[in-house]
């Protein structure tokens, strides 16, 4: 049977566009279907603008630093609208570049809304339908709001953060997510006065206990109010602007903006896999198998919209091995073991593999190395800063099965101890490593005896 085209792609994010441009260069014909701008939720208004913000945020630690360091810095000022228009600039430069890559690649960009009509067809917003031999989902999320909540709609989301037209002056950021955690640490330090409230004990469900409990009090030292155990029941606006928001548990925290940040889900309302023959699971996602192929043979998906590891870097190799397998060499299995990701606080925190807890039920016998140490640059700055490293180690075969680091720049080290574990380290392999000085990432290769050893999920030492 003949079809329009080879490919139909839906969504021109982190996966939609790898899988276009490598589809096409492939020699499929490709179309790609775009209802808002081209680049997706990272571009956009994901990890880009976020990892701008965050730069511009840690001037204020840069001012503060550097009288230990013998400079007299005068009273620094911060414009909210100079930035927001910088980040503009860069956004609009990066998503052209996406659009320039895509269109160079042989791949046709359409920028209206696909829904799925059959298993081998998609119609767009404006009518005309295509039939393809293979269709991607590849819609991203977008964020949830909680149930129950009066007043919500004076809230905002990530969507809308970038772009306030004013600076808050005191923000209530809602939730423990990564996420949430990045904002309340950027904004604090752009100049807010911000409340971050969750459900939760503690902040970053998932990670590693001390990690969390490092973000916590790095947090609540750069002057972030931290309020557990409690939810906004309702938001009301003030006279004059401001809104009040009432917390479940009695308390009252007056603010210039309100953030939720307590969840995302995939876009797959309205989207048509169910005239496909498509169950959804009970996150809204599209399932997939080891290949990203749905229970439809023709309908594939990656990235988000999938809901298992929600990050850049994963929609775009699961885009890659996709294109490959339908149309090229044939792709290679992705390693989902051994992804780094990383918080971006201040300092971040950068994980990958299991946390201790995690190990523990895995594995009888677990080694743990941790230290715990004031960073060099706080000697002079005064700064009350900690960095905290933690290796996890499989007892019986010495692997590294979990790095945790709190640290600047933990971002760039993790990475490159994802590498290490990918290609299968042991402790072993760090110990002969020699160490370079002075620098934080030394002491991964210079902790030499465990803070903590395990046999059973009992410590023994
Ligand atoms: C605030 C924030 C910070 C983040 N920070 C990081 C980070 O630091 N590192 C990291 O790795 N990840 C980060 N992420 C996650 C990352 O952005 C996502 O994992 C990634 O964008 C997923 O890519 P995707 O291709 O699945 O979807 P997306 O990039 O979201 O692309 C989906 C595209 O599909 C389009 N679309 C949806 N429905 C339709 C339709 N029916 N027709 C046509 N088009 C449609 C959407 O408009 C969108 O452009 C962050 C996310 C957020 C919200």
């Amino acid at each position: 049977m003949a079809f329009d085209v080879d490919f139909f792609v839906i969504g021109a994010g982190s996966g939609g566009v790898r899988a276009a441009r490598v589809a096409a260069g492939h020699g499929a014909k490709t179309v790609v279907a775009e209802e808002s701008r081209i680049g997706g939720t990272c571009v956009i208004r994901g990890c880009v603008p976020k990892k701008l913000y965050v730069y511009a945020s840690r001037f204020a630690d840069d001012f503060a630093d550097a009288a230990g360091f013998g400079w007299s810095v005068g009273t620094p000022s911060f414009d909210w609208p100079s930035l927001v228009a910088a980040k503009d600039k860069e956004i609009a430069r990066l998503s052209a570049a996406y659009r320039a890559n895509l269109e160079a690649s042989g791949a046709r960009l359409i920028e209206e809304r696909a829904v799925i009509v059959g298993p081998q067809r998609v119609r767009l917003a404006s009518g005309p339908e295509f039939s393809a031999r293979h269709i991607l989902v590849a819609v991203g999320s977008r964020p949830t709001l909680p149930p129950g909540v009066e007043g919500l709609e004076h809230a905002i989301t990530s969507n809308e953060v970038f772009d306030l037209p004013v600076f808050p002056r005191r923000l209530v950021v809602v939730g423990g997510s990564y996420i949430a955690v990045e904002f309340a640490s950027l904004f604090q330090r752009l100049g807010s006065k911000v409340t971050l409230v969750m459900r939760a004990p503690n902040v970053l469900r998932g990670f590693d206990e001390d990690m969390r409990n490092g973000v916590r009090d790095a947090m609540a030292r750069g002057g972030v109010a931290l309020r557990y155990g409690c939810s906004p029941s309702r938001i009301e606006r003030q006279a004059g602007g401001s809104l009040r928001v009432m917390l479940s548990d009695g308390a009252v925290v007056d603010a210039d903006q309100v953030l939720v940040a307590t969840g995302r889900a995939p876009n797959t309302k309205g989207l048509g896999v169910e005239a496909a023959g498509l169950a959804l699971s009970a996150h809204e996602a599209v399932k997939v198998d080891e290949n990203l192929t749905s229970a439809v043979p023709s309908i594939h998906a990656v990235g988000d919209v999938t809901h298992r590891v929600n990050l850049t870097p994963v929609a775009i190799r699961e885009g890659h091995a996709l294109a490959d397998r339908l149309f090229g060499p044939g792709g290679g299995a992705i390693r989902y073991d051994t992804i780094a990701s990383v918080v971006f606080g201040t300092p971040e925190l950068g994980a990958v593999g299991l946390t201790e807890a995690e190990a523990l039920e895995r594995f009888p016998k677990v080694e743990v190395y941790k230290t715990d140490f004031r960073p060099m640059k706080a000697t002079l700055s005064g700064s009350g800063e900690r960095t905290i490293m933690k290796l996890v180690v499989d007892g019986a075969t010495q692997k590294i099965v979990g790095a945790h680091l709190l640290a600047p720049d933990a971002g760039e080290m993790i990475q490159l101890v994802a590498v290490a574990m990918t290609m299968g380290a042991a402790k072993a392999d760090f110990d002969a490593t020699v160490a370079v000085h002075p620098t934080a990432a030394e002491e991964l290769v210079t902790m030499r005896y465990p803070s903590a050893w395990y046999e059973g999920g009992n410590r023994v030492g």
